[in-house]
């Protein structure tokens, strides 16, 4: 972060807490300087995460760094979606990967999309549609869309299949290779082009 988020922090810590030490210019001076090395937006989080335990004292660097450590480890919505019952399509990821191949030159440059999975909770907690943000200077051209546009039935079938079999993955069923799958979904993907491939690590 810059010199002025640290600063900036520094105020909501003075603000939040009823006892600072920062009138001594040493121990100002110690915070700034830690806070700089570190992400602004995790920091804050990690300044929140701190308070909610101790709102009285600063908290020492040493204990809002490791608030930052795990905020890192965390998922990145504070407000963690849990599915009920699992979500055959997605695995209970909420997503699937798509790579999309494209030439440029000689150079094949993969792209990763994200889809997001409209059957389950977790899935729906993360569409995101950056064209449709009330706060006109975060709006973005960047969206994730739901699965269904790139996926028939079918498609969404063979993932819950292909789901299913990796959770009973002892009962030693005969399974498609890979390669197999791979073909399939290419087949059947609703408007999927031979480009595209659903990348996710196919246990079979
Ligand atoms: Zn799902």
């Amino acid at each position: 972060m810059t010199e002025v988020e640290a600063i900036e922090l520094i105020e909501r810590l003075k603000n939040a807490c009823t006892f600072n030490r920062f009138e001594d210019p040493g121990v100002y001076a110690e915070y700034l300087r830690a806070l700089k090395g570190y992400d602004y937006g995790r920091m804050d989080a990690a300044i929140d995460a701190a308070i909610e335990e101790d709102s009285r004292n600063v908290p020492a660097i040493s204990l809002l760094v490791k608030k930052y450590k795990d905020a890192l480890n965390a998922p990145k919505d504070r407000f963690e979606v849990k599915n009920g019952e699992y979500c055959t399509v997605c695995d209970d990821r909420g997503y699937v990967l798509m790579k999309e191949v494209q030439k440029s030159g000689d150079m094949d440059i993969p792209y990763q999309y994200v889809l997001y999975c409209p059957f389950c909770p977790v899935g729906r907690s993360q569409a995101y549609d950056g064209r449709n943000i009330s706060d006109k200077e975060h709006r973005s051209p960047y969206i994730v869309p739901p699965l269904t546009e790139y996926f028939g039935d079918e498609g969404i079938q063979l993932l819950r299949d292909a789901n299913l079999k990796k959770r009973n993955k002892k009962t030693g069923v005969v399974r498609p290779t890979e390669k197999e799958f791979q073909a399939n979904l290419q087949t059947i993907g609703k408007s999927i082009s031979n480009d595209w491939k659903y990348d996710v690590e196919i246990p079979f």
